[in-house]
């Protein structure tokens, strides 16, 4: 049985206030209790973050991290650092990094393997773009990340995947729940191919404007077993109500 997944991604937005106050909110709500949540903030607010869920059920984790341990890589931050502050996740891979960083599956596959080695848990997002869907190309798209991120690699069991369409992302269109469970469904046929991932274990998250109103529906896909959440995740109302969906 997998625990459902609920992960805040609040990319690059907050202040100390706005942070303080989306918090209070989250770590007092009666419906918090049920499925696993995280928070994954900017990196300069991780510590007050960390600080302010140390004694609720929500765990938190960094947007990115290096794929090296320490030395010369100027603005970088080492998966290393972010375990020792006591962060549990670590997103890679998100289309945003990819898109405005480059970000190639050979580095995302660097990130893991270094974030596994510093007792991270890696959210892995994949996820093909508008032009692929429409050319027939998203399995293989999403199937060649996959393959580029995982194969390889040593001590996958704290692994999560997050399928989030590039289209669905930040414009108000979701994937349907059968498109969104049929390519769930894919991602597990396909990581139970790939040597030292536990496929039927392995939570399975969908992003891509998820919000109150369409969350239930998609939490009640057989391999969609949570969400990776964005602009919603900054409304506290919002957030609590996506974390209500997955706790009926
Ligand atoms: C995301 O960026 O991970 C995301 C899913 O964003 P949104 O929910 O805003 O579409």
């Amino acid at each position: 049985m997998r625990q459902l997944l609920v992960v805040g991604n609040w990319k690059m937005n907050g202040s100390r206030a706005s942070v303080a106050a989306l918090l209070e909110s989250l770590v007092s709500a009666p419906a918090m209790a049920g499925p696993e949540i995280a928070v994954c903030p900017t990196y300069v607010h991780l510590p007050q973050v960390l600080s302010l869920c140390a004694e609720s059920a929500i765990s938190v984790g960094a947007q990115d991290c290096s794929h090296m341990q320490s030395g010369a890589y100027t603005g970088e931050v080492a998966p290393a650092m972010l375990a020792d502050l006591g962060c549990r996740w670590v997103i890679l891979g998100h289309s945003e990094r990819r898109q405005y960083h480059g970000e190639s599956d050979a580095l995302v596959a660097a990130k893991i393997a270094a974030a596994v080695e510093a007792g991270l848990q890696p959210i892995v997002c994949v996820g093909e773009t508008r032009e692929q869907r429409e050319a027939g190309e998203a399995e293989h798209v999403v199937s060649a990340q996959l393959d580029g991120a995982l194969r390889g690699q040593v001590n996958l069991d704290s692994l999560v995947v997050a399928y989030e369409p590039v289209w669905a992302i930040g414009t108000g269109l979701t994937a349907t729940p059968r498109q969104a469970q049929d390519m769930h469904e894919c991602i597990r046929g396909y990581l139970d191919g790939i040597e030292g991932v536990a496929a039927g274990a392995t939570r399975l998250l969908y992003g891509g404007s998820v919000k109150a109103d369409n969350a239930a529906e998609l939490f009640a896909q057989p391999d969609i077993d949570g969400a990776l959440v964005g602009g919603a995740a900054l409304k506290a109302a919002e957030f609590i109500a996506i974390v209500g969906a997955a706790a009926a």
